[in-house]
């Protein structure tokens, strides 16, 4: 018998975008803001080294009041957690364990994870030809996970669309978790439809918006009945899952709509951009309502390309899967990194 558990030998981990250590890059690989977060995160984090003795408060009372008012929402509709990655396994866990769950074939590469770990039967439906989520084909009758907008495509799928989904899922008995990791990126957000569906669970993060990747806090928000099966894994696991700094940092930082509205303007603005700049140059670049760009850097396999980039000092993503090899996907950074980045990739990907 080996130490490990069958399970823990069975797993296929995630594999987490590089976080370089000596050299400095412009890393533009892991949807990091370019930008610090709101001064007021600073503010709020001192002097609380004393209240650390304490363990906090669980139910991460201010956290969620400030995210319920922020939203428009009551505080008993959101549920506050170790990072979106956290809240999402937690949300696996309470809806689709033991089930049949559908998903696009290119998404978040965590949520097959997560349904590994959890024991829930994952089925992908193919992205359509342009690469935009196929809706009608996620509609079986089971329950559906998804990112919106999608990674690493960077399409949005709009809310006519999410509710045709909620609606068939509700029919269905069946939840329909919508991962809003970059929602703040894109024209509009899923959370109106809270007051229609019951079934809908909205999960959002601090760590690309609001520039507190470092932090680790996300949040998924719904009705009171899907908040409390969060609240049932959650104190199956671990009962203090967002510390003190984190609940004052992300408090501070959601308060802070302002700076967040700025930086996200000045993001898009440089992402449309640069993708304006790439399709005149004859590249191809998916439409994107994130803060990155999904850019077609060869043929058939752009980890060349990649590499050319990293030799440069230039840090970008590349995924293996077949249908996403020939793609760069590049984090939206400052207009100095987006500058670079531009020129580097016109001419890597046409030699000129
Ligand atoms: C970044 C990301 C997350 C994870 O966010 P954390 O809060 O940092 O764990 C979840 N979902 C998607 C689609 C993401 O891109």
């Amino acid at each position: 018998m080996p130490y490990e558990s069958q399970l823990a030998l069975s797993l296929s981990p995630y594999v987490a975008g590089e976080q370089p250590k000596g050299r400095t890059f412009i890393k533009l690989n892991t949807n990091e803001n370019p930008y610090p977060p709101s001064p007021r995160v600073g503010k709020a984090l001192n002097g609380l080294a004393e209240s650390l003795r304490l363990y906090p408060d669980m139910e991460a009372t201010g956290l969620k009041e400030a995210i319920a008012k922020v939203n428009g929402l009551s505080p008993d509709q959101v549920f506050c957690g170790n990072g979106s990655d956290e809240v999402l396994a937690f949300a696996f866990a309470a809806f689709f364990a033991g089930k049949r769950l559908l998903a696009p074939d290119v998404t978040y590469s965590f949520y097959p994870v997560y349904a590994q770990l959890f024991g829930v039967h994952y089925e992908t439906v193919p992205l359509r030809e342009d690469y935009s989520v196929d809706v009608d084909g996620l509609m079986q009758g089971a329950p559906v996970a998804l990112a919106n907008p999608n990674a690493p495509t960077g399409i949005f799928l709009p809310l006519p669309e999410i509710r045709k989904l909620a609606e068939h899922c509700r029919k269905n008995d069946a939840v329909l978790l919508v991962d809003e990791a970059y929602a703040a990126f894109a024209p509009e957000t899923a959370v109106s439809l809270l007051k229609e569906f019951d079934n809908l669970l909205i999960v959002c993060t601090f760590s690309k918006s609001h520039a507190l990747a470092g932090m680790r806090v996300g949040y998924a928000l719904g009705n009171l009945r899907l908040i409390d099966a969060l609240r049932r894994v959650r104190d199956s696991f671990n009962s203090y899952p967002v510390d003190r700094l984190a609940q004052a940092a992300a408090e501070a930082a959601v308060l802070d709509t302002e700076y967040t509205e700025q930086s996200t303007r000045r993001i898009v603005a440089a992402r449309d951009k640069c993708r304006e700049a790439l399709l005149e140059a004859g590249i191809q670049v998916l439409p994107s309502a994130t803060n990155f760009l999904f850019v077609r850097a060869d043929e058939t396999d752009a980890a060349p390309v990649q590499q050319a980039l990293r030799n440069e000092g230039i840090l970008v993503r590349h995924f293996t899967a077949p249908r996403l090899k020939p793609w760069l996907r590049v984090t939206v950074g400052t207009e100095e990194d987006m500058e670079k980045v531009t020129e580097a990739l016109i001419r890597l990907i046409l030699g000129k």
